[in-house]
């Protein structure tokens, strides 16, 4: 399309750019990324093959090329002194040998739903994601851990707490600075409760782009702590005895510019419609729960000492509860879903929220508001919760479910210690 052009114009006429550094998911929502040489990527654009077969959850060995295809709406120009000289970086899709959309792709996936929920009804999905994250001490801070058991801060402030040359306010001042660079539209940013503990506060965005922005959010951080020596972490439950990190997702549902879920006279200001969708995520919040808290650490978190939810109910106030209606006008009216973790795939999360609050018979919904039902302690309840759902496999389809869950279920087989009582972290193999 016009997009399309427009960008190989541009890539074309602009001697500084040398590569095109394509980025894509794993079913994990690990990010990868291939640098394609410019004069290359021009010719072949269109031709693009990888090898699956090393991607978690992807093709297995016998079935291993797949294509990726370049969605050029989602282009980004990056600062040099972060992603190196001459580099722009393109989102990617992943389709099969066939040419149709990869079944473990999820981004592709949501995009999909995005766009029929576009043509059927109109809607535009929105999120905006608050996402919390820990700096600590040393580049390899994982191999740390793992020597002297302990993830070391980089101060003892905590939240709003700064001090001029204060490195976790450095590191905050130049991540905003190249998400600015980048396109965010930045809002405020803070040390959050625990110390060393962030969090970088941006604008919603149309779903897809929010994704590929949580993406982005990680990589920007993680390279910038690198940078100065130190590791950014998504871990959701680091340290034992201070707050986790979360990842709060903000939904709303605009049609022709209006705010579906604003209702100035409706229960909290927002409108039937949204508490609607509410509902729904609350009947399907044990189902959904892997793919929201998605590995064995998500589970220390979600505990309301530490204003994490462990409870599946809506609420105005109570920040233990899995969904909260914060104050909101008819712009930004809005449900956020609080026990998402900043480690589970941003494709998957945003996916699985809309799909599930937005999709099923509306005779079938349910209010579940001040139910006393609790969300699963550990992995494997949330496995099993996970399995014996059929809206699960109505979400991902038999192959991609399974694929997942035996995915999580390897991750939750490596802590032997998970049910005992020692809680010392031992899953911080990428986050
Ligand atoms: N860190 C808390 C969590 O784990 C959230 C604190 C806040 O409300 O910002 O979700
Ligand atoms: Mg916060
Ligand atoms: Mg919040």
């Amino acid at each position: 399309g016009v997009i399309q052009e427009a960008r190989l114009k541009y890539l074309t006429d602009t001697p500084g750019i040398k590569a095109v550094t394509v980025l894509f998911s794993d079913l994990e929502g690990r990010l990868h990324m291939l640098d394609y040489d410019k004069k290359f990527l021009l010719k072949s654009w269109d031709n693009l093959t990888f090898d699956g077969s090393s991607i978690r959850g992807f093709t297995a060995q016998r079935e291993s090329d797949l294509r990726l295809a370049l969605d050029w709406s989602a282009f980004y120009w990056t600062p040099s002194d972060v992603f190196g000289a001459g580099k722009v970086l393109v989102f990617g899709e992943v389709i099969d040998k066939g040419g149709a959309p990869y079944s473990a792709d999820i981004r592709g996936l949501l995009k999909q739903f995005s766009n029929k929920l576009h043509k059927e009804h109109g809607y535009t999905l929105n999120a905006a994601n608050e996402i919390e994250g820990f700096l600590f001490e040393g580049a390899d801070a994982e191999r740390i851990f793992h020597d002297t058991g302990e993830f070391k801060y980089v101060n003892t402030g905590g939240y709003y707490h700064s001090l001029p040359g204060d490195p976790l306010r450095t590191f905050i001042d130049t991540s905003a600075e190249v998400q600015r660079a980048m396109g965010f539209e930045n809002e405020k940013d803070h040390p959050e409760v625990a110390p060393s503990q962030f969090e970088i506060n941006y604008s919603y965005g149309e779903v897809v782009a929010a994704a590929d922005q949580i993406q982005l959010y990680k990589l920007i951080c993680r390279q910038i702590a690198t940078q100065m020596g130190m590791t950014a972490s998504f871990l959701p439950k680091p340290v034992v005895g201070v707050n986790g990190s979360g990842m709060h997702t903000n939904i709303s549902i605009t049609k022709n510019k209006k705010n579906l879920f604003w209702d100035a006279n409706g229960e909290e200001k927002i409108s039937k419609f949204a508490w609607q969708f509410v509902d729904r995520i609350l009947t399907h919040g044990n189902d959904i729960c892997l793919l929201l808290n998605a590995s064995v650490n998500s589970y220390r978190r979600l505990d309301p000492h530490f204003e994490a939810p462990n409870q599946i109910k809506a609420s105005a106030t109570d920040r233990g509860s899995m969904v909260r209606i914060p104050i909101g006008n008819e712009k930004s009216a809005r449900v956020e879903v609080r026990s998402v973790g900043p480690d589970a795939n941003p494709y998957m999360v945003l996916y699985s929220i809309f799909k599930s609050g937005l999709d099923g018979d509306t005779a079938k919904i349910k209010n579940l508001r001040q139910a006393e039902r609790y969300l699963p302690d550990n992995i494997y309840t949330a496995l099993d919760d996970f399995r014996s759902s059929k809206w699960t496999t109505e979400l991902l389809g038999e192959d991609v479910k399974a694929r997942y869950a035996d995915l999580k279920q390897a991750s939750a087989d490596r802590c032997p210690r998970l049910l005992g009582t020692i809680v010392k972290v031992p899953e911080v193999q990428f986050h």
